[in-house]
Parts: structure tokens; sequence; C-alpha cells
């Protein structure tokens, strides 16, 4: 047996076989011909055992991933991309670039055609790949087909993959690549997938590897002895005990200080189960993440119902609240593209994308005040990446005019931290965005998983931005929708220095509840002094470990 060590994002503990998700190899460097008539039966070949896995596949997806892979399927099998295939490799193409050259033609006419259709590009590149991949004799990339448990095995996984993942059947997430923030990450643990990233050593993992991971600890066991998977399982078991004793109503801490447990979510499917697993209401829906693949702008009307399903999946006066879009950077949107520049992360991203795309933010906040219309309800909408006064100044008085009665801003740049009292003055709440605070504040690229020593969220100097925020923001709730609100220990401080609401991945409100719930305000205080007294993000930790209730341990360790 081997031990590997990766970062936990996503927590549970799971057992199976590895199931490696192989990288799209691309194009051969050589590519000869044998003839058309043999290119083509090759060709043909490749792509009916394409569409054979994918209609296989289907058969044992739920009946909106069937009607998926069985339309993809269709694509490989259409007789028009074989016509175009062939008058490629008669110009004199090798067989795999005439099969990649038919594919890009489709892909341009289904992309001019816009709406629908252009969403199906990425399928049929999906399709592409898949036959290039198999004409070279190389495994399919992507995730797989299988009908068994396993754990994925990957390089890393594009948040495209990760979402269309059945927790039933993926019992574990283990990525070589990637960072505790990534998008990915977050929608592991949104789905309730255990995950290990960052884990370099999986790369040796080989195909269908017995293995064992606690996305906890981001322990990977691999050809695990009996002896240590049970270690594994009494600490889940135990970690279980102590997320049975969260209360199951309003998250309170033990001497009845009231925090707002609230959810993470990327789209209005999520909704209902983050209320089941105990939301109170939204911390943070992202909204950009309903268009990730889209080629056009959304109208307003399918915003509309999008955002109306969210706001009445919660009780009436619940905390709901919709970030506007958070395009550019690591969430690049077709229709939201100004161009490449050096650096994306610091460039027009978020507000600043919205003040030079005002159509996009006004057709969003008229979505938003149709939604609180019909619903009655009244929804909290914040701008995301706001760095200045006058940014949060021009998003309060643009919703405002839409109609919009609750409004925020998210801080994420240390300025906005910093200067809170005069930045938050026109606007009536603020979330933390502690992923990018800490990016910013450390000057560590939130991508770049060879930084995450830099980037975790205990480093003392964030805890003080965010100590800052809430020194600064007066009567205004302000709440933390980062991963750091996620960890139970971190919440603590967090609640310490002055947060009153927590917004989580739904997976991680129960231990979040069961750690508040055994803490006082006075305790918090302490353990946010300590932390901040600290002189390393590990010492801040460690101190508050220290002080913490010794339930909490097996929760984050
Ligand atoms: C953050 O930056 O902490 C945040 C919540 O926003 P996102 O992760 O979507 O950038
Ligand atoms: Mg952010």
């Amino acid at each position: 047996m081997r031990t590997l060590s990766g970062l936990g994002v996503s927590a549970g503990v799971g057992q199976a076989h590895a199931l490696l998700v192989s990288p799209a190899p691309g194009l051969p460097t050589s590519d000869p011909s044998q003839g058309t008539e043999a290119d083509m039966a090759r060709i043909e070949s490749a792509l009916n055992k394409v569409a054979d896995r994918l209609d296989e596949r289907s058969m044992h997806a739920d009946p909106s991933a069937l009607a998926v892979l069985q339309a993809t399927a269709m694509m490989a099998r259409d007789p028009g991309l074989l016509t175009s295939i062939k008058s490629h490799l008669t110009d004199g193409h090798g067989p795999a670039h005439a099969l990649w050259a038919a594919f890009d033609d489709f892909c341009a006419q289904l992309g001019a055609a816009g709406g629908y259709l252009a969403e199906r590009v990425t399928d049929l590149r999906n399709v592409r790949d898949r036959a290039v991949a198999v004409m070279q004799g190389l495994p399919e990339p992507g995730v797989p087909s299988f009908d068994s448990p396993v754990i994925l095995v990957a390089e890393d996984l594009a948040p495209a993959d990760t979402a269309t993942l059945n927790p039933d059947l993926v019992r574990g997430l283990i990525t070589a690549a990637g960072g505790p923030t990534s998008h990915t990450a977050i929608l592991a643990s949104q789905i309730g997938i255990p995950a290990v990233v960052r884990c370099s050593e999986a790369r040796e993992i080989e195909d269908g590897t017995p293995l064992a991971l606690d996305g906890v600890t981001g322990t990977v066991l691999v050809e695990p002895d009996e002896a240590a998977v049970a270690e594994l399982t009494s600490r889940a078991n135990r970690r279980a005990e102590v997320l049975a004793s969260a209360p199951e109503g309003d998250a309170t801490l033990s001497d009845g200080e009231r925090v707002l447990v609230l959810a993470n979510i990327g789209s209005p499917s999520d909704a209902p189960t983050a209320k089941k697993k105990g939301a109170e209401g939204v911390g943070l829906f992202r909204t950009e993440f309903l268009f990730l693949d889209r080629q056009d702008a959304p109208t307003v009307n399918e915003q509309t119902e999008a955002y109306a399903t969210v706001l009445k999946t919660f009780d009436e006066g619940a905390k709901v609240v919709f970030r506007t879009l958070d395009a550019g950077a690591d969430k690049p949107l077709a229709f939201a593209d100004l161009g490449p520049e050096e650096n994306p992360a610091l460039g027009r991203r978020g507000l600043r994308l919205s003040q030079v795309r005002t159509d996009l933010i006004d057709a969003q906040l008229e979505a938003l005040a149709k939604a609180a219309e019909q619903t009655g309800r009244d929804p909290y909408v914040m701008a995301p990446m706001v760095a200045t006064r006058a940014e949060a100044e021009w998003f309060s008085s643009r919703a405002h005019a839409a109609g919009i009665k609750t409004v925020g801003i998210m801080v994420e740049v240390p300025s906005t931290a910093l200067r809170s009292a005069q930045v938050l003055e026109t606007v009536d709440f603020a979330s933390i965005g502690t992923n990018d605070l800490t990016q910013y504040a450390m000057a560590a690229d939130r991508l770049q998983g060879e930084l995450a020593e830099l980037l975790t969220p205990w480093q003392p100097a964030v805890i003080q931005l965010v100590k800052a925020t809430c020194d600064g923001a007066g009567e205004r709730l302000i709440g933390v929708c980062g991963e750091a609100a996620g960890d139970p220990l971190l919440a603590l401080v967090l609640v310490g220095v002055g947060v009153r609401s927590l917004s989580m991945a739904a997976g991680k409100i129960t231990a979040v509840k069961a750690t508040l719930s055994r803490h006082s305000l006075d305790q918090c205080r302490q353990i946010a002094e300590a932390a901040l007294a600290a002189s390393s993000p590990e010492e801040a930790r460690k101190a508050a470990l220290e002080l913490a209730d010794p339930s909490v341990e097996v929760l984050v360790s």
C-alpha cells in the first residue's frame, strides 16, 4: 500500500477502482494516407466506435443525460460528416487531419447559426477528440464510460466534465493539478463527491488500481490494506457522529448569537439540494455558471425564469444573493469576450466588464427585477470585483434604477476591504470573496496549484482584511462566500472578527453548523485573536485548533 497526499477539497471517504481520464491527444504529427478507401474505412470505424460507446453509456444514464449522449452519438454517425471528410481526403489531407477539418467546417456552420445549434459545437469537438484518439489507438479523452463505482483520476477536469458526474457511481475525484478554489473543486463539493486535488503523484496511478481517498485530509491510499481503510473509515465515522449533532434548524452559536448559514449555487437545480442540506438561503448564486458554454447572451426571459425558480425555493424573507455576471479571467464567456489580455485576473473582469458591456448588466438587472415582481420576493443583488467607492456607487445606482431594492458588493480586492467604511456607503450589504481576496492579497494566481501554500485563507493577512471589512461596515450585514466559509475551524475565526453570514458548498453546511453550535461568540473572538496574532497560516490554524472544541479536529484534519 502507498499513501499519497494532495489537498482535500470536497469532504467524504470513497473507495473504488481508479478510472483514468485521459486528456485529448490532439492531432498526430505523422498522418500518412493509405488511399482514400482504406482511410475512409478507418475513419468510419473510429466514428462508429465512438458512437457505440456513447450509446452504451446512455443506457446507464438518467433521462436528461441519456438524450444528450444519444444526440452526440448521432452526430458521430452523421452521413454528411463522412461526405465532408472524403472531400478533405481528396484535397490531400491525411485521415486524422481530414476528419479534424470536416469537424471544423461543421463547428463553423453551427457556430454561425447561433443559439441552440451553436451550443452543440462543444459536443462536436468532443466527438472529434474521441475519434482522433481512437484512430491513434489511444484511450478516448474525457470521462470514459463506466457503469460500476469508480474513482476518477485525471491531470485536471474541466468544469463541464465535473458538472455531469453522478455521485452514486463516482466515489471520488483525484487530480494531479488544480487548486483548492478552482471551479472544478467547487463543483465537486457542490455535487457531493469526495475530491483531492494537487496530488502530483496521482500521475503514476494506473487504470483499475484499487484506491481509497479522504476528501477532508487529502489522503489517497493506493492498493490500501484493510487496516488502513478501516482507520480512514473510523475517522469518517467519528466525523459522522459530530455531524449528526448539527442542529436541524437555523444556525446559532452556543450562546444563541445568530449566524446565517447559506449555500453557494451555480444553477437553479442546485437550490433544492442546498435547502435539503440545511441552507437557510443562498449567499452566492454564481450566475455566470448558467452561461459558461453559451455562444450568445442569454435573454431577459430565460434569466427571469432561472432567478424566479431560485427565489421560490426558499422561504419568504430568506436571504438569496445573486451575483451579477463575473465573466473574464478563469471564467471566460464567449459572448462577453473583450479580447486577449496579458493578465486576465487583473484585467477587465467582473464589474469592470459589466461597465463596458452595459447591455449585459442591464439585461440581468431587468431579469432580476422581473423575478422579484413575479415571486413577490426581495432578491439581494451584488456585483463582483468592486475595487473603489465609485464602482460601488455606479452599480448601486444602476441596480436601484432597475428596481432592485437590496444592493450589495463583493469584497474581493484588498482596497475595498481596507476602505470598507467608504466603499460600502452606498450599498446595503457585502459578501467577502475570500478566494479572490486571497489571490489579490498574496499576489498568487488562484489557478496555480503550486502556489497553494500562499493561497490559503488562513494567511493572517487575509484574516486581517476580513476584520478590516467588518470593522468599517457599521450595521451592514457582512458575509463570506469564498471557500473559507466552509472550513468549520476558519468559520469560527470569521465569526470572531464580525462576519454573521457564511455561504458555502451545500456539502459543508452540516459541519459548519455543528461547529458553530459548540462555540460561543466570546470563544470565537478568542480564536480569531489567536489566529490574527500568528505569523504564518500554519500557526494561525494550529492556534485556532488548540482553542476550539476537540470535536472540530476530526472535521478538519
Ligand atoms: C471568491 O472570489 O471568493 C468568490 C466567492 O467568487 P468566485 O470564486 O466565483 O470568484
Ligand atoms: Mg471571486
